[in-house]
């Protein structure tokens, strides 16, 4: 373990241990956050969640989110930087994800709102092909403040996992236009400009199969005043410089995305970009926890020695720094697949299965070992860990946070053996990745589980795809090359 990386920040470890080169623009955006940006992520962190005002002195319903100062300006920083617009003018989504890297080494909550715009501009710039086509991607991508800002609301109060079940709001074709009414109950970044929302069009089958999206504006274009209520913010535990509410859609006015059948596969894709950005985001950011464990141990000194130097500590931060390197390497594997495979539309090729797997094991894999990085920096600083005034427990509250949303493990766990189970992509797997190496029986450990019935497998699936996205992510690291299927 180098520990000049470690402490050299996130573009360190892009750079050294990823072999991901970076612009100027990057480091010049670490350095900010380093001066300015970090001090005003913690001070929101402590402050809370932005506040809702709900009504305007005359009593109108304003829904305003007020934000604590210094917010938009720590927001701007990396919509000014081009998280969106880089996407949109040169579809270069490294650079975007590493912003994002760089981002959630801070604050994964400043990373969601960035996340959840490029996760709305992706199914509009993609299928959405309406008269208001051209203003709708504009406004996500602005080089220049104010930035629009976008979100994507599916969970409703029933669940978030199971979304053909849960999701009760539902779209009626009236007069020339849709009109939904429905309550989301988990909507980050509420207060976007425009958001993608799952409804059920009027007749739509039961199942995920009858759940469409539609682009939601805040403000109604056709009459006046908001297009979408905030019943309440909520007051999270983590993640709490972005803010997420309740929102009611009442008549809200709703503009298809594509063709209402097929809506399940563009919310399908929705997610997938969040679930990488996920994944990078928390690899960042257990990066940093580790960082600071090690920070702490070189100033506490115990039995005649600083903790740095003593061999279990050094043993076990080798340990947690090794897994998360192979973390982050199945993060930017996935990521390089997601640049190869954005542009597909159903029905998709076997390649973006493979890309599917990986995101299923990316997103539950990075989340895991992010939080065991920031519960073991939290013991490390034992007793001090435990006190609010120094830094350890914050990691644990965000990484808490990431690893829920964007689907729960079990939620990973199970539609990533779905995809094995119907796609036959061991073969590629082997093709690409050199798993006997690392792990000699597994992928006949995986043929035989893939054989029983999916009761007899469900006990094997956890040990399984965690082997298997180890030891992905540790061939990708070793190599420090990222295979893709051509
Ligand atoms: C801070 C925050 C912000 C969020 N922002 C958004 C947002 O902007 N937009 C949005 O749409 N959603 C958002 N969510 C919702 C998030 O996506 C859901 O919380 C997540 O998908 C899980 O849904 P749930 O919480 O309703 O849990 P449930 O779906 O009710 O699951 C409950 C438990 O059952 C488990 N489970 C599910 N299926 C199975 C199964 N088959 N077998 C065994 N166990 C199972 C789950 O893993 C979980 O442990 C947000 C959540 C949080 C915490």
């Amino acid at each position: 373990m180098r520990e000049d990386i470690l402490l050299g920040g996130p573009s360190a470890f892009l750079a050294e241990e990823l072999g991901l080169q970076l612009s100027e623009r990057l480091v010049a955006y670490q350095a900010w956050w380093e001066t300015e940006g970090a001090s005003i992520s913690a001070a929101i962190d402590r402050l809370g969640t932005p506040h809702l005002r709900q009504f305007s002195p005359t009593g109108e319903r304003v829904d305003e989110i007020l934000y604590p100062p210094n917010y938009t300006y720590l927001l701007d920083a990396g919509y000014s930087a081009g998280v969106l617009y880089e996407v949109a003018e040169r579809h270069d989504w490294r650079f975007s994800f590493m912003l994002g890297f760089i981002t959630s080494y801070y604050d994964p909550g400043v990373y969601c709102p960035y996340t959840v715009t490029f996760s709305a501009w992706v199914p509009i710039y993609k299928y959405y092909s309406g008269a208001r086509r051209e203003e709708f991607l504009n406004l996500l991508t602005r080089r220049e403040p104010p930035f629009g800002q976008g979100a994507t609301w599916m969970t409703e109060i029933g669940g978030g996992s199971d979304l053909g079940a849960n999701v009760q709001t539902h779209a009626r074709f009236s007069n020339g236009m849709w009109l939904l009414n429905g309550e989301k109950y988990f909507a980050s970044n509420v207060g976007a400009d425009l958001s993608v929302v799952a409804a059920r069009p009027e007749g739509a089958p039961t199942g995920v199969k009858g759940v469409a999206l539609f682009i939601v504006p805040r403000e109604r274009l056709h009459g006046i005043g908001r297009n979408y209520l905030i019943r309440r913010l909520k007051d999270k535990i983590g993640t709490r410089s972005v803010p997420t509410g309740e929102v009611e859609l009442r008549e809200a006015e709703g503009y298809l995305i594509g063709d209402a059948r097929q809506g399940i596969y563009y919310i399908m894709e929705v997610l997938n970009f969040s679930r990488v950005a996920n994944s990078i985001g928390v690899v960042a950011h257990g990066l940093h926890a580790l960082s600071q464990a090690y920070r702490f141990a070189q100033q506490r000194r115990l039995f005649g020695r600083f903790l740095v130097e003593q061999p279990l500590f050094r043993h076990e931060l080798a340990q947690q720094y090794e897994r998360l390197r192979w973390a982050g390497a199945l993060a930017w594997l996935t990521e390089q697949w997601l640049e190869t495979v954005w542009l597909e539309k159903p029905p998709y090729s076997e390649k973006y299965a493979l890309f599917r797997l990986l995101t299923h094991l990316a997103k539950f894999w990075t989340a895991k070992v992010a939080l065991q990085a920031a519960q073991w920096n939290f013991e490390i600083w034992a007793g001090l860990g435990t006190l609010r005034e120094f830094p350890p427990e914050r990691f644990v509250r965000e990484l808490l946070v990431t690893d829920i949303w964007e689907g729960t493990r079990h939620r990973h766990l199970l539609d990533g053996w779905e995809v094995l189970r119907r796609y036959p992509l061991l073969s590629h797997i082997s093709a690409l990745w050199e798993i006997q190496a690392v792990d000699s029986s597994l992928l006949t450990d995986i043929e035989k589980a893939l054989s029983l019935p999916e009761e007899e497998a469900i006990s094997l699936i956890e040990p399984l795809l965690t082997r298997l996205a180890q030891a992905i992510g540790m061939i990708t690291a070793e190599k420090r090359s990222y295979a893709v299927l051509a």
